[in-house]
């Protein structure tokens, strides 16, 4: 992790923008949502609270699927009678009250308390804005300030520009070629592995072509192309070894480049395989599923609904044109 100060990346944390050229695109709807959690908390004796401190950060922290790290988990209750208000877990993480009761039993038998509930709040996400904290620590619950944490997200990603102007290049100018050799979808999606960047899959869309289906989209095509060299990496695997290592994701980590923005089936299947990351250059508005005005404002690679996101960026320079298609196309 670098300081914002010493990153070589030049970004504008305001605008979302690295290097002027890749513009975050985010879920603008829900940037500023605290978006309630409902959580368990427990009133507890000020002398007990190292004790239920130690045994969150051990039990509970890891296990929650929400992180609460922008929460303070422990408020002042009770100033006359010396007791503090702690969140132990979200609801989401443990749904059951008798559930919670059980690991409570950890803390020995003379931890007794029976207040523990479920009627407070919390919001869900850090807030990208001093004010923002105030408000939400006045409203729901005491927040801790780090400072807009889609800023230490764009300080954290790894930029390597050179080899992004590279890849989009290639997309840019094979969908060129498809659209002179008479492909009627020219679209064209690059797939690099972070263990293999030396050779990446590059897919064209096939819909056109009989003997493909109509689903094989550019993104389709390259997810297929990834599931067959991987069936045939782990086909070498079990010839040398009984245990194969892989992940069970098919696309762990990737970086994905294409030429237009994908649609709901292709960003799904994105979600499913799990990349980190896709970079497009044309957006679609009308059937794109990515950006928050485009298609039914889904914004797949980052939505509440799913339990996996990824990264989205959009080229926003000139240098790489792509060929232009109706704008019902589903890419
Ligand atoms: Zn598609």
């Amino acid at each position: 992790m670098v300081k914002k100060s010493l990153n070589p990346v030049k970004i504008d944390y305001k605008k979302c923008i690295v290097e002027n050229r890749l513009l975050q695109i985010r879920n603008d709807k829900i940037v500023d949502l605290a978006d309630p959690l409902k959580v368990w908390t427990l009133e507890i004796n000020a002398k007990d609270s190292k004790k239920v401190v130690d045994f969150i950060r051990r039990t509970m922290q890891p296990n929650d699927p929400v992180p609460l790290m922008h929460i303070k988990r422990i408020k002042k209750a009770d100033i006359q009678k010396k007791t503090l208000r702690v969140v132990l877990c979200s609801v989401e993480m443990i749904r059951e009250k008798q559930c919670v009761i059980s690991l409570l039993k950890q803390l020995g038998p003379n931890f007794q308390y029976n207040n523990l509930n479920d009627t407070h709040f919390v919001p869900r996400q850090a807030a990208p804005t001093k004010e923002l904290v105030l408000e939400w620590s006045d409203k729901y619950w005491p927040l801790s300030w780090y400072g807009n944490p889609n800023d230490q997200i764009l300080n954290d990603y790894t930029f390597d520009m050179n080899a992004i102007k590279l890849l989009l290049e290639q997309i840019a100018i094979k969908a060129t070629e498809e659209l002179n050799s008479g492909n009627c979808y020219p679209i064209v999606s690059l797939f690099v592995d972070p263990k293999d960047i030396e050779n990446p899959i590059i897919a064209v869309d096939r819909r056109t072509n009989t003997d493909f289906t109509i689903l094989e989209h550019s993104i389709m095509s390259g997810i297929k192309a990834v599931a067959e060299k991987e069936s045939k990496r782990r086909e070498q695997v079990a010839k040398r070894v009984k245990k194969d290592t892989g992940s069970v994701y098919l696309c762990s980590d990737f970086d994905v480049y294409t030429t237009h923005e994908p649609c709901s089936m292709c960003s799904m299947a994105l979600i499913h395989s799990r990349i980190k990351r896709c970079i497009f250059v044309q957006p679609m508005p009308k059937t794109g599923c990515l950006k928050t005005e485009s298609g039914n404002n889904y914004c797949m690679h980052n939505n509440r609904n799913l339990n996996s996101k990824y990264e989205v960026f959009q080229w926003i320079g000139s240098e790489y044109p792509v060929p232009q298609i109706p704008e019902d196309t589903c890419c």
